[in-house]
């Protein structure tokens, strides 16, 4: 197929705000599409690979400004120029082929196969001479598009699409394409594509009509798939009306999601969004060797950070730096432990366990995992349809420092990826503070040149003491959207401010108000005010408050006694 007719496809899906007017036209389109070209279903939503694949196209606006350059025979700083104004590169590459087209009047056919052969190539290229191969690979498309067709190759480049197509949309036109009954289809097609998180295998199957043949795509160890969510209710009785009674009572760990694969000698560890992080924990892998039956699995899980010598557990923040740490990981595990609570199987040895109640995969995970604390555990569960004995176990998370409970339903399927009415979360209600920065620290990765957490104070008993009272880094944007505060923002607003610099870590004078919402109120022997915040979040700048108009530490200390006696969540 021509990438031609996949441009004005994306031209004609933006050309309507309207969910119907886009089914309708994108099942035209699947309606037509052989199955040959069944990898269009990737392109679709601005992939080359399904969903489960890592390797993403990942080329910078920088990158990609070189290369339109490069391809119109324009100068980069003109390029950047029109950008600006524009604030689209594809339209901007749109233009620029306008122009050029018509001075040389030459464009050849790309297909796709073309596309993705040369798209698929860009997140292989490594080392020297990377970034020029990498430019030849996008020039050589764009140098034989038409105006159109560059418009979407640079927006498919730089991931921002902007068609307003969503895979439920996807679904939905596939749903419409193939078969008489929508409304009995589309469940059935949004099952496959959670179970495999690969849109073209789910055509290969639709396409030919076969609703039937869509339960035989199954999981596959080794192959991420999306987890379960969870909704949320505001008390113990909501949540037995919800999930029904009995059901089981679980601690919400504060960590985060690992759901662990293994086939033969091969494991696999992943996060929530699919990424493999399987070598920045090899003692899991040594745990799952050594403390848990079975040829293959696939377990969901929560990694929980806790203090080497005390033992204590540590909030998730803590461990965070784990996720992403490529180096030095051997000096990690000793310093920021984790320990393995396995909640859910989902596979085992060679069948799937997701149509099978929770009651059976729950009773599996008891059979299978050795209990080594702080290494690996079963979540720490009850069955119970008794209140009392809920409001207990609750109370005893929250003091183990975890975030609350899961409630979950006995009879329940695993559905993945989709957030369900049959598992729910407690966890405390927020509450308001108005605070000042104090301190920050410089951020790695993607907030690399921006202060990425910061040290909240409240005011001391004295004139202008300010005392230490939790580390924040939610709540703040890294793109701007909807006017909320960027750190980008927020460092240029802290930096005049700075008094001493230690490394990545900066004191800041205490003139910038905050609003946050917390959850909970804890003694802590890490700040200087003996207190901290759990879970803090960023909700507000208040530039109408004055530093000495924030809380002293009477009033938190208040909120805390509060707290005790309050907590309303039985
Ligand atoms: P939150 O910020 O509340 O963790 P979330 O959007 O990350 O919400 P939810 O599905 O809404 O995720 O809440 C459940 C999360 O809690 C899971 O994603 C998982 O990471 C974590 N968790 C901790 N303990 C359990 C448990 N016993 N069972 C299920 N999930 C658990």
């Amino acid at each position: 197929m021509r990438y031609k007719r996949l441009a004005q496809l994306y031209e004609d899906l933006s050309s309507t705000t309207k969910r119907l007017e886009k089914i309708d036209i994108l099942s035209k389109f699947l309606d037509y599409l052989s199955k040959e070209d069944r990898d269009v279903m990737y392109l679709l939503l601005g992939d080359i690979y399904p969903e489960y694949d890592e390797r993403r196209i990942g080329i910078s606006n920088q990158l990609a400004i070189k290369a339109i350059a490069k391809a119109t025979g324009t100068d980069p700083a003109s390029v950047t120029k029109e950008w600006k104004q524009v604030g689209d590169l594809g339209q901007v590459a749109e233009k620029l082929t306008q122009t050029k087209s018509q001075s040389t009047l030459h464009s050849h056919i790309i297909t796709i196969e073309k596309v993705l052969t040369n798209l698929r190539k860009l997140p292989e290229l490594e080392g020297k001479g990377t970034v020029s191969k990498k430019i030849a690979l996008i020039t050589e498309l764009l140098t034989s598009a038409s105006p159109i067709e560059a418009k979407y190759l640079t927006r498919t480049l730089i991931g921002d699409l902007r068609i307003g197509l969503k895979e439920a949309t996807v679904r939905d036109s596939m749903a419409k394409a193939f078969f008489k009954n929508k409304k009995e289809s589309a469940p059935k097609i949004q099952k496959a594509i959670d179970r495999t998180n690969d849109l073209a295998s789910v055509f290969d199957i639709v396409g030919k009509g076969k609703i039937k043949e869509l339960e035989k795509l199954h999981l596959e160890v080794g192959k991420p798939i999306k987890a379960m969510l969870a909704q949320k209710v505001n008390n113990l009785k909501e949540g037995f009306k919800a999930v029904g009674s009995p059901c089981a009572v679980e601690y919400k760990y504060d960590g985060f999601r690992l759901i662990i694969h293994k086939q033969g000698k091969n494991f696999s560890l992943f996060t929530r969004s699919l990424e493999n992080v399987t070598k920045q924990f090899p003692e899991v892998v040594e745990y799952l060797k050594k403390y848990v039956k079975g040829e293959s699995y696939i377990l969901d899980s929560e990694a929980v950070g806790f203090d080497s010598k005390t033992k204590e557990y540590q909030p998730f923040q803590n461990i965070s730096q784990r996720i992403r740490r490529k180096y030095h990981i051997e000096k990690m595990q000793k310093t920021l432990p984790v320990e393995i609570n396995i909640f859910d199987v989902l596979y085992y040895d060679g069948k799937s366990l997701l149509n099978e109640p929770f009651e059976k995969r729950t009773k599996l995970i008891k059979k299978i995992i050795k209990n080594h604390p702080y290494k690996i555990i079963h979540a720490k569960q009850i069955i119970t349809s008794n209140e009392k004995r809920a409001k207990e176990f609750y109370d005893k998370a929250l003091k183990d420092n975890q975030e609350g409970v899961m409630m979950k339903n006995l009879k329940a399927e695993y559905d993945p990826g989709r957030r369900v009415g049959h598992m729910i979360k407690i966890k405390p209600e927020e509450k308001d503070l108005d605070l000042v920065i104090t301190g920050a620290e410089y951020g790695a990765g993607k907030r690399s040149g921006w202060m990425s957490s910061f040290i909240l104070s409240c005011k001391g008993k004295n004139k202008g003491e300010y005392l230490e009272i939790g580390k924040m880094g939610t709540g703040i944007n890294e793109k701007q959207t909807d006017g909320k505060v960027t750190f980008e923002q927020l460092s240029k607003m802290l930096t005049p401010l700075i008094i001493k610099e230690k490394g990545k870590s900066v004191t800041i004078k205490p003139k910038v108000v905050i609003s946050v919402t917390y959850q909970e109120i804890q003694k802590s022997p890490n700040y200087n005010s003996g207190w901290a915040l759990r879970f803090p979040r960023f909700t507000a700048l208040r530039p109408d408050r004055h530093p000495e108009d924030i809380a002293d530490l009477k009033e938190v200390v208040d909120d805390f006694k509060k707290q005790k006696r309050n907590w309303r969540y039985g």
